[in-house]
């Protein structure tokens, strides 16, 4: 059903981008009513208002906290049209019918994150605002509500293209997306008043989302649904970006392939370094060792408690997240010294199973790659057969190779990470890649490892590889011409084993 517009009610906080509508609405011949700040602003645009208080007899009052919350107001949005007693009830108390409402909230987050005290905030949480949103977003059959400033060109646009009038699609649409600001709005609230003395109780049920401070880039929104509460415990620093979460994210499910204690340090959901030693510090030293360059602004992650010792080392590089299942005290009072970074306490949650991921006009699922290979599932196919230390390191680099974006290779010895090659569009390129990286960090890759995500179609990686000093590869094998690859191996006088399984991570 086509509704026209003729009255309206205007309410907004932002005024910017609201002129081209009020000369469409003037235009038009809409009546508007409106609030003191929105109706000055009109007023100075030269159009004619009718103000709230004219229209209820009664004034805005308590400086502004009531303004629009009377049944003159209320009744002319929720009134159900062409429905007798509501109709009656209208002519009665001589309440207008109001078909369109605009309304932009009191910037209630933008308030918060600008530091303003708490007298500042509570006075920024708009009450009428909220209201005659959900009343003219419960009354779409007959009412248009623009809940945001964001919405302004869309409904210009609708005003010139229709000569006032929507369809019943278009009115669901704006209530659709009216809910949502108005739950996102007092999502926020409830997270401001959360803060301190989280509600146990609540947590799971009610903190699902939150606002980041925006998404990959600044000028994309951006919003995580789920409850980091419940994962970790933040002992320092300011929120988890959208970035950090993603990294975050890849950290959690590469450190878990470890059971040894392992540190992990992480850019762009890939490894840069890696190490497994007796001890956290070791293992810290050597991860960064692998690339220190890469390791500045990093994510790191750790299976064992950092001590004091181990924080010293850590402390000494920028690093945006510090991840543990525990800390000492004293590596707390270090580790706390820098405001900025990040550092999380670990909580044993247990995570989906499944993936996804929005694309084209859908959502993708799949299970998460769960499986790992160990020594008991590589089949040795040349001549040579590896010696346990290159298959303790196949396995260790196998673990790395599956949690790092294809195609990639990656080399390890001595349960350290040496170099990789990541996300490049040939094998042989990712192999090249971890050749040249490794050498820049000075390392000799004679008698280490390599391991490969998915199988070599070619000869030639295993040549390269041989040539550059590595003594066993570990691939899924697969391809028609595994032959070539093994021939190649056998020639060289190096180790290949196959896993049977591919481990691909676009
Ligand atoms: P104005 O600048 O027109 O005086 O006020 C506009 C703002 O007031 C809008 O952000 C709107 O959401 C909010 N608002 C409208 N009615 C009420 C009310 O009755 N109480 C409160 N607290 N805010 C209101």
């Amino acid at each position: 059903q086509s509704v026209q517009i003729k009255n309206a009610l205007i309410s907004v906080y932002y005024k910017d981008n609201l002129e081209p509508i009020i000369h469409e609405l003037n235009r038009l011949g809409v009546k508007i009513y409106t609030t003191g700040g929105t109706e000055t602003f009109i007023r100075s645009l030269g159009v004619d208002v009718i103000a709230v208080e004219d229209l209820t007899s009664y004034p805005s009052i308590l400086g502004g906290r009531v303004k629009t919350l009377h049944p003159k107001v209320f009744g002319g949005i929720l009134a159900r049209r062409n429905f007798d007693s509501d109709e009656q009830q209208l002519a009665q108390y001589e309440i207008p019918e109001i078909d369109l409402v605009i309304v932009d909230l009191y910037p209630f987050e933008e308030t918060v994150k600008s530091g303003a005290g708490a007298d500042d905030v509570i006075e920024k949480i708009d009450i009428g605002g909220i209201s005659l949103i959900r009343a003219a977003a419960k009354n779409f059959k007959d009412v248009v509500i623009v809940a945001s400033k964001d919405d302004y060109g869309q409904l210009e646009n609708l005003l010139t293209t229709q000569a006032g009038t929507t369809t019943l699609d278009q009115r669901r649409t704006f209530a659709q997306k009216a809910f949502n600001i108005s739950s996102n709005y007092d999502t926020a609230i409830f997270q401001y008043f959360n803060q301190e003395e989280p509600m146990p109780v609540f947590k799971q049920s009610i903190q699902t989302s939150q606002i980041l401070r925006y998404g990959e880039n600044p000028h994309q929104k951006g919003v995580f649904y789920g409850n980091l509460d419940a994962m970790f415990t933040k002992l320092n620093g300011k929120e988890l970006s959208y970035n950090n979460l993603v990294d975050v994210d890849a950290a959690v499910a590469l450190i878990d392939e470890f059971t040894e204690p392992t540190i992990a340090i992480l850019k762009h959901t890939n490894a840069c370094g890696i190490a497994s030693r007796s001890f956290i510090k070791e293992a810290w030293m050597d991860a960064l060792a692998c690339d220190p360059v890469s390791a500045f602004g990093g994510v790191i992650i750790a299976n064992d408690e950092i001590n004091a010792e181990t924080a010293t080392e850590i402390d000494k590089i920028f690093y945006e997240v510090l991840i543990a299942p525990a800390y000492t005290d004293e590596a707390v009072k270090i580790l706390q010294g820098k405001k900025n970074r990040i550092i999380l306490i670990r909580q044993p949650v247990e995570l989906p199973v499944k993936q996804f991921k929005t694309l084209l006009n859908g959502v993708i699922e799949q299970d998460k790659d769960a499986v790992i290979e160990g020594p008991a599932q590589m089949t040795t196919a040349t001549t040579k057969q590896p010696t346990e230390q290159e298959l303790k390191d196949l396995f260790f680099a196998n673990k790395v190779v599956k949690h790092t974006k294809s195609n990639t290779i990656v080399f390890a010895k001595n349960s350290q990470l040496m170099a990789s090659g990541v996300g490049q569009t040939s094998r042989v390129d990712s192999l090249k890649q971890a050749i040249v990286k490794a050498e820049s960090f000075g390392f000799d890759l004679k008698g280490a490892v390599m391991a490969s995500d998915a199988f070599f179609p070619f000869p030639d990686c295993a040549e390269i590889a041989a040539d550059a000093g590595i003594t066993a590869i570990l691939q899924p094998g697969g391809s028609i011409k595994d032959q070539d690859s093994i021939n190649m191996s056998n020639e060289k006088g190096i180790a290949m084993v196959t896993t049977g399984v591919r481990h691909f991570k676009h």
